[in-house]
């Protein structure tokens, strides 16, 4: 099978979980067995926070307020080569 590569998701945690200024969008790297046996329960942003997936919901694409910490992380990933 071939590598997945750096597939992420954006996950934000849903109204009532967390106050409103929390709500950011986070980018949360999926792991390679979550399209065959579905969501895990938890999952890790870039950020490192932990969230419970009960708690948070999938978006499309970037919506609201992005994660600052979690954008910074995954920029990289995609403009800059790997190695050095
Ligand atoms: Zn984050």
């Amino acid at each position: 099978m071939g590598n997945p590569g750096e597939l992420v998701a954006m996950v934000r945690l849903r109204r009532g979980v967390v106050g409103e200024s929390r709500r950011v969008c986070h980018v949360v790297p999926v792991p390679d067995p979550w399209q065959a046996r579905g969501l895990p329960e938890r999952l890790t942003a870039l950020c490192g926070e932990h969230i419970v997936v009960e708690q948070a919901e999938l978006l499309p694409g970037l919506a609201g307020m992005p994660c600052e910490p979690c954008l910074l992380r995954s920029a990289p990933r995609q403009t800059l080569p790997k190695g050095a």
